[in-house]
């Protein structure tokens, strides 16, 4: 197995999530690594990826998280987004892609199906024209080049009427490491993903549905043998996520979880070959030292 490092991670567990603070240390990100910064945006999800100077941003949370993600964005010098992906129509997901997509340009968007109409889903759109931009819905196989670091599309494998399950899942790979972003993917689409005969080996894996117990089966797990797992939710959301059951099978597969209601945004750097996971409560890029 590759030699993965986490920084800091052992006094973050022994603290319980407590972050360290830089204030005031915002460091330019160093050339040639690939930069995963899982935003917190509570009870939702949103993930930024960045490679020397490329962009690609993966949900936007909740409606009113859209001016926050885009400061985040602004602070990690986003002045435009190569890629812009709706995995799904729910709000959690979609909401706060349209203000984001309004004060930042972008060049594509990606998005699930959009079979009904919802307030979200008809700003999302609204923001999309009003850059002069389509949707577009990736097929399975579909590369996307983000400096040397690509993701590629590799589910959903079905249709689905259940909008979770519709979810596009991206593979991110930079050199030897790999992320495996699945949305709100649920195990009926997990296991169909699995007898697609996807390659699902995964170093970090964004685990489903924030942990939801739909999510995460075993089957799933000893396909993608993450050594990381990181869960987006809000600090005493109200469906209880992270669910045990999901929490227990990660634990069995020998999983180190990191949440965002306990670490709040957590950033992974890459280089190619290890992967570090950086966090703060501040929000405030790491040291990459
Ligand atoms: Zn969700």
């Amino acid at each position: 197995m590759r030699k993965i490092t986490a920084i800091l991670l052992l006094v973050c567990l022994l603290l319980c999530g407590c972050a360290p603070k830089q204030q005031g240390n915002i460091v330019t990100p160093v050339q040639e690594q690939l930069w995963v910064h899982f935003i917190d945006v509570g009870q939702a999800d949103c993930t930024l990826l960045e490679y020397n100077g490329h962009f690609a941003l993966v949900d936007g949370g909740n409606d009113g998280d859209g001016e926050a993600v885009a400061a985040y964005l602004q602070l990690q010098g986003v002045q435009k987004l190569d890629l812009v992906v709706a995995t799904h129509p729910h709000e959690d997901h979609i909401g706060g892609l349209s203000t984001v997509i309004d004060m930042i340009p972008v060049d594509t968007v990606w998005s699930s199906p959009i079979p009904n109409s919802t307030n979200p889903t008809r700003n999302f759109l609204k923001s999309v024209a009003k850059r002069d931009k389509e949707v577009e819905q990736p097929q399975v196989g579909q590369v996307f080049n983000l400096g040397d670091a690509t993701i590629t599309v590799i589910g959903p494998v079905k249709e689905y009427d259940e909008l979770n399950n519709l979810s596009i899942v991206l593979m991110v790979q930079h050199g030897d490491n790999r992320f495996l972003l699945t949305g709100d993917m649920e195990r009926t689409a997990e296991n169909d993903l699995i007898d697609s005969g996807a390659d699902l080996k995964a170093d970090v894996l964004k685990v489903g549905h924030h942990g939801s117990e739909t999510s995460t089966g075993y089957r799933f797990l000893r396909e993608v043998m993450p050594t990381y797992g990181i869960i987006s939710c809000g600090k005493d959301n109200s469906y209880g996520h992270p669910h045990e059951d999901p929490l227990s099978r990660l634990r069995d597969a020998e999983v180190t979880v990191l949440r965002t209601d306990e670490c709040s945004t957590i950033v992974a750097r890459s280089d190619g070959k290890d992967i570090y996971l950086l966090w703060g409560e501040e929000h405030i890029f790491p040291n990459a030292a």
